[in-house]
């Protein structure tokens, strides 16, 4: 099975990832992280990226592809995934179903008030050096600005600056958002409010996926 997670940025998608990979057991991939870490290793991929990183618009569809088609050839996504951030346009929804387009999907709309995503995409913080990720309203370390796992000064990821969040938006609204119509139109798609906690976002996706997966297409790939 392959779960697509669509939604705003600073909607929530990874945290509902991360539960989402306990509790399935399936990775999560996220495709800004599959970016920034090939930026940080200096691979070729990452290189092309770099540039085009951090400033609030997409990466090119080709370097993001070759980093998803990398990950997805591994063992671990055999009998499903979880994407976030991918697709983030109709190119690569029609890119996604080339490419593994036999396995069942389920999509879901993480979909939150733009008011709360920008409070939550400000008042984000990351650990530089083990990319855990803390909130300064909702999610604070022990001791203010220091990863409570590895100790280092916490940072604000670059595009979570306030200058760099309407252009975000915009992004989203243009280019990603038109997904939403398009998985629902096959009929795929669970819209899923995101304004309260996370146990209340998850839950009933959970539930859906607890139906489907019960209902033995787990192993169906
Ligand atoms: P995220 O961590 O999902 O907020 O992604 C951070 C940045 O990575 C985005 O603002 C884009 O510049 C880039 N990015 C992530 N996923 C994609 C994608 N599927 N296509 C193009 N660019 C992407």
């Amino acid at each position: 099975m392959r779960v697509i997670l669509l939604g705003a940025p600073g909607s929530g998608k990874g945290s509902v990832g991360e539960r989402l990979r306990e509790a399935t057991g399936f990775p999560w991939i996220s495709t800004g992280d599959l970016l920034r870490e090939a930026v940080r290793d200096r691979t070729p991929l990452g290189l092309r990226a770099e540039s085009q990183l951090g400033k609030g618009g997409l990466v090119d569809d080709e370097t993001v592809l070759g980093l998803l088609r990398e990950r997805l050839s591994r063992p671990d996504c055999r009998d499903g995934y979880i994407l976030d951030g991918y697709p983030r346009n109709l190119e690569q929804a029609a890119t996604l179903e080339k490419l593994d387009g036999d396995r069942p999907e389920i999509v879901f709309d993480i979909d939150a008030r733009e008011d709360v995503v920008v409070r939550r995409l400000s008042s984000r913080r990351i650990c530089p050096s083990c990319e855990a990720i803390y909130n300064t309203i909702s999610k604070r370390p022990k001791k203010e600005g220091v990863c409570d796992v590895c100790g280092a000064a916490l940072v604000q990821r670059t595009d979570d600056r306030a200058e760099i969040i309407p252009e975000r938006m915009r992004t989203y609204r243009a280019k990603t958002e038109p997904l939403v119509s398009h998985y629902a139109a096959r009929g795929t798609l669970h819209r899923i409010d995101a304004n309260g906690t996370i146990e209340e976002t998850v839950r009933p996706i959970q539930a859906v996926l607890d139906g489907l997966l019960t209902k033995g297409s787990r192993g169906g790939r």
